[in-house]
């Protein structure tokens, strides 16, 4: 049994996960940095513990320090959120030895889907359809080359260390390959330290679609079912729904099947996401495989009804999976928008300040906002500037887009610029409410988003 549960994380992941905690009945902990003494987070959770400085890499990113907080007061468990040490090895690690249950996969899981080209290696191997490419170990610049002429173009050099849509170059000719190539391997050196690269054919018109699963210690698996990430600006999701529009029943399960197999390849446990690109003709490929609770999760909540943080304590305690496969069900439709300190007229750049008026919509059983600021917060350079997650849900998406439209014109902050207009506009764009749905979809309506 989880008692008291530390939360390695900040802002609105920490929130959420402390609600979850806290509806169970189990004590909770949070960690802050200088800059997040007043945090909400910190004013939720029961206890907190300092653990450095502002910068990350001195504060959420120091593992031994927040294991040795946990210690000290007696923590069952660590639940890592999303980014920080969701993903290190050495951290799932590190609890174990430490007698700290780390919510999320064994660390052998994490390391085995921490490298794209392992991944694919692994996944071929039990049979998940992948994207068509190269992902060997030899990294000879006339190899890569010959892999991308082979395919035929257009290709994407991909790193096989990346994260976050760095260190990822389209390639549409022969003779744009040299220069491309220096370019993904300089910025995934200088993202990931590591510039191993693989070469997929790039598929010009594809959806993102992935699937939330669960499996439990025993080894048994089930799927949530899917989400559409398509709507992308530089490769990271803007608007994120569930269902995605437009799937059969037959793909739906087939999809469900292969992300199920591919955990089951890693002997995952816990809450994880497999991604794929979905093509036109129905045909969908590997991408990779996420071993953490995602970003996007709420979708997934409000169309299932289950509490997926719950989920992932349950089997981290060594429960079997809540509920079997066949009485899983879809209801309605939901949305979730990712309101960000930004300003989409300068590039996108990250916008600093102080959230002189935070307005959000009125929640209710149509409207969920997840945030970790509160108005006269500071959103500062330190973090990633997110402010919030509007998630919306209706009996269909006609409807749900609706009330997204609605939630985001009752939205109001002051002090900060964001990209509320713009994700209006997304929204509001009529190839997105014909669901017409491509990883291109801002690119190709540039015109009318802005
Ligand atoms: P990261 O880990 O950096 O997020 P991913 O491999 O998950 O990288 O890819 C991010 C996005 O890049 C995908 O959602 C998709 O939009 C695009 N992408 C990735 N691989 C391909 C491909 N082979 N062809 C077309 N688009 C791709």
């Amino acid at each position: 049994m989880i008692r008291k549960l530390l939360i390695a994380n900040r802002g609105e992941i920490a929130c959420r996960v402390i609600k979850t905690a806290r509806r169970l009945g189990i004590a909770t902990v949070a960690v802050y940095s200088d800059a997040d003494v007043n945090a909400l987070h910190v004013k939720m959770a029961d206890e907190s513990i300092h653990v450095g400085p502002a910068p990350s890499k001195n504060s959420y990113l120091q593992g031994d320090r927040i294991i040795e907080a946990a210690k000290k007061l007696n923590v069952d468990a660590i639940h890592p959120g999303y980014g920080f040490l969701s993903e290190n090895a050495a951290f799932a690690n590190a609890c174990a030895k430490n007698n700290v249950i780390f919510i999320g996969p064994p660390a052998s899981s994490i390391e085995a889907m921490g490298s794209k080209s392992a991944a694919k290696t692994i996944m071929e191997k039990a049979g998940v359809p992948l994207v068509p490419g190269y992902h060997g170990d030899d990294q000879a610049r006339d190899t890569l080359k010959a892999a991308a002429d082979k395919m035929g173009y257009p290709v994407l050099l991909k790193a096989a260390a990346g994260g976050g849509g760095k260190g990822m170059r389209q390639v549409w000719s022969e003779d744009e390959f040299d220069e491309a190539l220096a370019a993904a391997k300089r910025e995934a050196m200088a993202s990931f330290g590591d510039d191993i690269m693989l070469v997929e054919k790039y598929l010009t018109q594809p959806r993102h679609v992935e699937i939330q699963v669960f499996c439990d210690s025993k080894g048994d698996g089930v799927y949530l079912f899917e989400r559409d990430c398509s709507v992308q600006r530089r490769h990271q999701k803007v608007i994120e729904e569930a269902p995605a529009p437009g799937m059969t029943e037959a793909l739906r399960s087939t999809m469900g099947e292969a992300a199920i197999k591919a955990a089951q390849a890693i002997d995952y446990v816990g809450a994880g996401t497999v991604e794929f690109l979905l093509d036109a003709d129905g045909s969908f490929y590997f991408m990779e495989m996420n071993t953490r609770l995602q970003v996007e999760h709420p979708v997934t909540e409000l169309i299932t009804g289950e509490d997926l943080v719950e989920w992932q304590i349950r089997i981290a305690e060594g429960n079997p999976l809540p509920k079997e496969q066949s009485t899983l069900s879809i209801r309605g439709h939901a949305f979730e928008a990712r309101i960000y300190a930004e300003d989409p007229d300068n590039d996108f750049l990250p916008a600093t300040g102080t959230l002189s008026l935070l307005q959000p919509p009125q929640e209710d059983t149509h409207v969920r906002v997840d945030t970790g600021v509160v108005e006269g917060d500071e959103v500062s350079v330190y973090y990633d500037p997110m402010i919030a997650k509007l998630v919306v849900w209706s009996e269909n998406r006609d409807i749900a887009l609706e009330r997204l439209l609605k939630a985001l014109r009752e939205y109001h902050i002051d002090g900060v610029t964001t990209n509320i207009e713009f994700l209006y506009n997304v929204a509001a764009n009529k190839a997105f409410r014909d669901a017409e749905l491509v990883t291109t979809f801002i690119e190709k309506h540039q015109d009318s988003l802005f």
